[in-house]
């Protein structure tokens, strides 16, 4: 796989509840929202997308137990923003508005990505 020639990037530039294009894996090309983001693994949850089979023993809230799907985890490297006026996964990069408010871009468009 061919390596970006930029730096990476900083993490912390994917948040929860940010829509985001996965670019690697065997996911690779599917969207969607993230669910959870775990800093210190560099990695996020994202909704329906690395679903894994979990076996389950029974509960009492479960009485039956058995396999359940759940989202694996993908690295934070293997996920690009959507900007929503690209309409594609872009590189994030960020801004201080007058306000002092530390906002991220997009790299293609200079929109503000955050709401
Ligand atoms: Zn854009």
């Amino acid at each position: 796989m061919a390596r970006a020639k930029e730096a990476p990037q900083a993490p912390g530039h994917i948040k929860k509840d940010d829509f985001v294009k996965v670019i690697a894996g065997k996911d690779r090309g599917k969207q969607g929202k993230v669910l959870r983001v775990f800093p210190q693994e560099g990695r996020l949850t994202v909704e329906r997308v690395n679903m894994i089979k979990r076996h389950t023993r029974p509960t009492r809230q479960m009485q039956q137990g058995g396999i359940i799907e759940r989202e694996g985890k993908l690295h934070i490297s293997n996920v690009m923003l959507i900007c929503s006026k690209c309409e594609r996964g872009v590189r994030v990069g960020h801004r201080v508005l007058e306000d002092k408010k530390k906002v991220r871009i997009c790299r293609r468009c200079s929109e503000i990505l955050d709401k």
